[in-house]
């Protein structure tokens, strides 16, 4: 199957109020040209020096999300052009997030990545700190930053139940931090293996790369 045929059958399983970001990474600025012309205009990557190479080779009206673990020091390489945050796992990096942004005089969609899987290697806050902390924000500290929501990678295992409940917990998460956080309105959760599952439990958002772009 060629790409348009595979992206073709992913939007066919997606219901029309939740985003699709195709996840680029490791494959060609070609390969995303291939999805671009068929009309996808989110594309979603993990490494800062990966994605300013095909901003600056790809059509402009691309909106490009960071969606792996970013070091502040790499913060003004995408804050020019990127689009939305997936992976704000400290108030550091909010803090550079927010300086850079004003320094490109726009403004810069985030998502806190918030730890629900039973797995070390994933990322993110534990949601009570980052509840407390929020309480103690004035909003208005980040006037180049929007709040839109929240995003969770779920532990990789076939158990569906487990995967369910720490999905489940996302939403939750979600919903306690709409109440302090009037902005939200995104819930990023799901990839290629379970993001059927996550459509279930309330996500808005997934991020799919290998079943439109083919293995890593
Ligand atoms: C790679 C990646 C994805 C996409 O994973 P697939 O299994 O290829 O769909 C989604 N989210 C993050 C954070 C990723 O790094």
């Amino acid at each position: 199957m060629t790409i348009a045929e595979k992206l073709k059958k992913v939007k066919e399983t997606i219901p029309s109020n939740v985003q699709l970001i195709a996840v680029s990474k490791t494959y060609s600025a070609d390969v995303v040209y291939e999805a671009y012309k068929v009309g996808q205009r989110l594309f979603g990557e993990n490494r800062p020096q990966e994605i300013v190479e095909k901003y600056a080779k790809l059509p402009k009206n691309i909106k490009w999300h960071m969606i792996g673990s970013l070091q502040t020091n790499k913060v003004k390489h995408i804050a020019p052009f990127v689009e939305m945050i997936h992976s704000v796992d400290s108030q550091k990096l909010l803090d550079v997030i927010q300086k850079e942004a004003a320094k490109n005089n726009r403004s810069i969609d985030v998502l806190f990545e918030i730890f629900i899987a039973e797995e070390d290697s994933k990322h993110g806050w534990d949601f009570y700190d980052l509840m407390e902390l929020v309480k103690t924000w004035k909003l208005s500290d980040y006037p180049n930053v929007c709040f839109r929501g929240v995003m969770g990678m779920s532990t990789f295992t076939d158990n569906q139940t487990q995967v369910k409940r720490e999905f489940s917990l996302l939403q939750n998460y979600y919903n306690n931090l709409h109440k302090l956080i009037p902005t939200f309105d995104t819930i990023s959760m799901g990839m290629s293996g379970d993001y059927k599952l996550a459509i279930e439990c309330g996500s808005n958002m997934v991020r799919i790369g290998s079943s439109i772009f083919g293995e890593r």
